[in-house]
């Protein structure tokens, strides 16, 4: 393995050596130098969402991957009482469904198309019909096609009708602007390895805190306790079980590179340059987007396979690893398409260098596009 692998996934995804080399120094998990980065980067998110502990919010963050803290958020906040309502569009929406059956939490499904968004209108429709609702939980970027949901307008249905928003932004904060108090989000999910560019390890929730406090004693996991968890980090500065204190570490980093970079505006530019090199060159090969361009967001693109009866995505994706370049296969239920991603520390150049790779297995493969 002599060649550097770009990732072009949706998480992990592909980091600076310099957030990769602040791992290098082993870190116990009560070392002052630890618990002051683990504060640093609680206050540090919260800003990148425009609010703070001042005007009412909280960040916890927890072990383990995107779904941890979803299922943490998912399975605390909502109570005995309660009834969830899950807006699904594709995969991650059908994955909140999963842990409210799980959970056994009372809840209702509105199911959309893979390829539409979720609309406002249709949300408070079905709040109007079900008064007994009490929390909404949406997608933000619905990683299975990589269309953008609109939260903020469904954050404001949710606000006129009394309800908590809940809203998994785990592929796009960080390389979106986003506003939690106007968008009226309560709750909002994303984890280290997305459009910060750090390392896996653990993920975190942006919290309104006077609804956060209401989750205390109803989670129905203890490492999943979302309350526990933040009364814990609020106690101590510490964890309740072992941090991945290398991935923290290597967090702070990442964050203070998007820092440098010029924060999430500039992040956000780079991302759609990097959509719009790939589009354009993919266009030019041949492939069409399972996805009309005004749903598209720009994080990940989902290409239809060649009509071609000889492509084989096996074969596809094993020539483009062999030069390097990592793709992702499609998850969709009724199409068949593999999906690029355009974050992480990647840059228009190496979309070129991609679509150079891509040209040259099509050749190989001698597809007719
Ligand atoms: C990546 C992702 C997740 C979390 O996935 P993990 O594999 O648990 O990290 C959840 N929701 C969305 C929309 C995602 O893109």
């Amino acid at each position: 393995m002599s060649v550097r692998s770009l990732l072009f996934t949706p998480g992990p995804l592909s980091t600076s050596l310099t957030v990769k080399e602040a791992m290098l120094k082993d870190m116990g998990s009560r070392d002052h130098v630890f618990i002051n980065a683990v504060k640093d980067i609680r206050n540090g998110l919260l800003q990148l969402a425009h609010v703070g502990k001042e005007d009412g919010y909280e960040c916890v963050i927890i072990q383990g991957s995107g779904t941890f803290a979803v299922e943490s958020v998912i399975s605390s906040v909502v109570g005995e009482k309660d009834k969830l309502l899950v807006l699904a569009n594709g995969a991650y929406g059908e994955r909140i469904v999963k842990m409210a059956v799980i959970h056994r939490l009372n809840h209702e499904v509105l199911r959309f198309d893979e390829d539409a968004v979720v609309t406002p209108e249709a949300t408070e429709a079905f709040l109007k019909d079900h008064p007994g609702i009490t929390h909404v939980a949406c997608i933000h970027s619905e990683t299975t096609t990589g269309l953008f949901n609109p939260v903020a307008e469904i954050g404001a249905v949710c606000k006129k009708y009394g309800k908590i928003f809940i809203v998994d932004a785990m592929s796009s904060f960080g390389g979106v602007a986003m506003d939690m108090k106007s968008m009226q989000i309560d709750f909002l999910v994303s984890s280290s390895n997305k459009c910060i560019e750090g390392v896996p390890g653990f993920a975190f929730a942006l919290c309104k805190r006077s609804e956060l406090e209401k989750a205390k004693g109803q989670a129905r996991s203890l490492s999943l306790d979302l309350y526990d968890q933040w009364a814990g980090l609020e106690a101590s500065g510490q964890f309740r079980f072992t941090p991945p204190t290398l991935s923290l570490m290597a967090f702070r980093q990442a964050m203070k590179e998007l820092e440098e970079e010029g924060g999430i505006p500039a992040r956000e530019l780079r991302y759609k340059s990097n959509k719009q090199t790939l589009d354009e060159g993919m266009t030019a090969l041949g492939f069409k987007q399972y996805l009309k361009p005004g749903i598209q967001g720009h994080i990940i693109s989902s290409f239809l396979y060649p009509s071609d009866t000889g492509f084989n995505f096996e074969r596809f994706y094993e020539k483009l690893n062999k030069r390097g370049f990592v793709i992702y296969p499609g998850k969709l239920s009724r199409a068949n398409a593999f999906r690029i991603g355009n974050i992480g520390q990647i840059f228009p150049d190496d979309v070129k260098a991609l679509l150079i790779a891509i040209e040259e297995v099509l050749k190989e493969e001698r597809l007719k596009m």
